[in-house]
């Protein structure tokens, strides 16, 4: 078919959103350097949420090798979807309550083309189906069974999500959490990753397996195009973790692009974006919300709030203490 043409918890702040311009850092400058203005210059850089040191060296191995952010982005998210120790993304993620692990991923690349499949069991690659979705169908989202399906026709194997560990997390789960729906603080993070590669040319995905213990057929922010990931290759690009109800209610990511448009660099506009949710919900102490940004000059940002971390403290203490940021940068 033809391809459309629309086209932790505190120690956040310790781990961190990392960006990967600490990883490019470490490694071998990249081959090229792209005029994206008669004055301005930049190199390929990825960032992604956490400290997922292995996804995003995998993906600037793609960008120093000249690979797309497109292709860069899925390799990268896709390092964190195989690794079973990781319990909120791909496969050996944390189960909704009913003892089923549905994935949620999305992905947009510099035209504005957008993929995404949602509440997803038994395919250990969601972002690649998403990647899917976008080139081989006239549409930008599929769900459920549906997406299971289309990943099966394009090739994907039926793969068991549910790991051993997850499984018995989730039995002692049952047994204490009296099967409440709670916001909980704990049992919930999600990678998400832009990058630009040598042509300048910005994209972003985003995976996860959703809040830990999540009613069944909950879907987040991270598979929502503008609220999990946005990405607009004349400005930047930004994505989310944290409590997906907040983001989706905020359409974060947009928003935070829309922020840069205005003039602010991607750090004053996660800034903002993380100011504006905790405005709404001032008071409240269970959560936890972070953006990363990166615009067209290749400047980065990143953003986040966590749990004991309050509104009224982050008015206080947000814009100084810098520790509380959860990222860093060389
Ligand atoms: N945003 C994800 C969700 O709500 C979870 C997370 O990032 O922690 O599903």
């Amino acid at each position: 078919m033809k391809r459309r043409k629309f086209l932790k918890k505190s120690s956040l702040s310790t781990a961190g959103i990392l960006s990967a311009p600490v990883l490019a850092s470490c490694k071998s400058e990249p081959k090229t350097e792209t005029a994206i203005s008669p004055t301005k210059t930049i190199k390929p850089i990825v960032i992604c949420t956490w400290n997922f040191l292995n996804a995003s060296a995998k993906a600037w191995e793609v960008l120093s090798n000249s690979g797309s952010s497109l292709d860069a982005v899925e390799a990268g998210v896709m390092v964190e979807e195989a690794d079973v120790n990781n319990q909120t993304v791909g496969v050996g993620g944390r189960p909704d309550r009913e003892g089923r692990v549905t994935l949620d991923a999305c992905i947009m690349d510099k035209d504005a083309n957008c993929g995404a499949v949602l509440c997803m069991e038994n395919i250990a690659h969601p972002i690649s189906v998403a990647r899917k979705v976008m080139e081989e169908t006239p549409h930008v989202i599929l769900a459920g069974k549906g997406a299971e399906l289309f990943a099966y026709q394009q090739g994907f194997e039926k793969t068991n999500l549910l790991t051993e560990q997850s499984k018995k997390e989730w039995e002692e789960w049952k047994k204490t959490s009296k099967y409440e729906t709670i916001i909980n603080i704990e049992n919930h993070d999600t990678i998400g990753m832009l990058a630009i590669d040598e042509n300048g040319d910005i994209a972003g995905a985003c995976t996860t397996s959703g809040m830990g213990y999540k009613m069944a057929g909950r879907v987040g922010d991270s598979p929502i195009i503008g609220a999990g990931l946005f990405v607009d290759n004349e400005v930047g690009g930004a994505t989310a973790t944290g409590v997906g109800e907040e983001v989706v209610r905020t359409v974060g990511s947009f928003l935070i692009v829309e922020l840069m448009r205005q003039g602010k660099s991607p750090q004053e506009a996660c800034e903002e974006g993380v100011r504006r949710i905790m405005k709404k919900n001032e008071g409240r102490e269970d959560f936890q919300i972070g953006f990363i940004a990166v615009n067209k000059k290749g400047e980065t940002g990143g953003y986040c709030v966590h749990p004991g971390f309050t509104y009224r403290e982050y008015s206080e203490k947000g814009h100084e203490n810098k520790s509380v940021e959860s990222f860093y940068q060389s």
